[in-house]
């Protein structure tokens, strides 16, 4: 891999520690491409690293992403700060794995016609003004009819993320899953759902059918839109991928217990 990027989060630590990755990245003979690069060097977090996919989120195939972490390690970037001798020097002189995972993505029907959205961690219908009435179908075949705030479809990697707070499950690495959970689902005497997160085999697509969408959302990953005009999105694993170049194996299970 010869052309590098850097996507840094915006603190004083990260945008120091990437000059630094640049100068040295530089020093071994890599160049610069902002444009069009074949690594993508994340400094931060998770959430940096969801910025940098979506900022390259036209170009997938031919970039993979390599994070180093400005605070704790996240589960999309392996090396801490203090490794980053070791980061520079497996960039210079190992060839990674690169380990492919696929994008949620969201099809959004309106009158206007179709339009499309990916997400890495999650992609969710929420309303947090009006409570929202949602027909759920799974492969074209009606599950429920949910009444709350709104619905979280995440993947295998977003598990650990928004879908850890609403009490999801955690799912293993390698996993190709979906699952659907509930926001603040209402359950009494006339209204009732499945009420407990449902994991799906990544071949399924769940179509949500909503009854008011005025002011609801589309949210994936860090970016919303308003779901105005569209009643119906319909969230399937997309065939487009992200990679991920390891030089070391990953340790999952010390990733999830450093999460708490
Ligand atoms: P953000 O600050 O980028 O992220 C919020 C927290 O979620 C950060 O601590 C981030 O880790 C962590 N995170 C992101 N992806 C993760 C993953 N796959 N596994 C474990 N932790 C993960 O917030 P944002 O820009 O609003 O949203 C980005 C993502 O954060 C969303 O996709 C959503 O999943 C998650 N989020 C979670 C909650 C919640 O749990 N209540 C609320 C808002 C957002 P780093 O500190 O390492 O960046
Ligand atoms: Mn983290």
């Amino acid at each position: 891999m010869k052309k590098f990027s850097i996507v840094a989060k915006d603190d004083r630590e990260s945008l120091l520690v990437a000059k630094d990755i640049q100068r040295r990245l530089f020093n071994g003979a890599m160049s610069y491409s902002e444009k069009c690069p074949d690594l993508v060097c994340v400094v931060g977090g998770d959430g940096a690293f969801l910025t940098a996919v979506h900022k390259y989120i036209n170009q997938l195939d031919s970039v993979a992403f390599v994070g180093i972490n400005t605070g704790t390690l996240g589960f999309f970037i392996d090396y801490t700060v203090d490794q980053i001798d070791r980061f520079i020097d497996d960039i210079l002189n190992k060839e990674p794995e690169v380990e492919r995972r696929r994008l949620l993505q969201a099809d959004v029907i309106s009158e206007k016609g179709r339009r499309s959205y990916l997400g890495i961690n999650e992609i969710r219908v929420e309303n947090m003004l009006k409570t929202q009435t949602i027909e759920v179908f799974i492969n074209g075949e009606k599950l429920e009819t949910f009444r709350g705030s709104g619905l979280c479809v995440s993947s295998q990697a977003g598990s650990t993320a928004y879908n850890r707070a609403l009490k999801g499950a955690v799912i293993e690495r390698g996993l190709e899953v979906m699952q659907l959970v509930e926001v603040a689902g209402i359950h009494h005497a006339h209204y009732r759902s499945l009420g407990a997160p449902l994991v799906l085999s990544g071949s399924n697509t769940i179509v949500m059918k909503s009854d008011y969408v005025e002011t609801s959302l589309l949210c994936f990953d860090r970016y919303a839109i308003n779901l105005k005009g569209a009643d119906t999105v319909a969230v399937s694993l997309s065939d487009v991928t992200f990679g991920i170049a390891h030089y070391e194996p990953v340790q999952f299970m010390r990733n999830l217990s450093d999460l708490f």
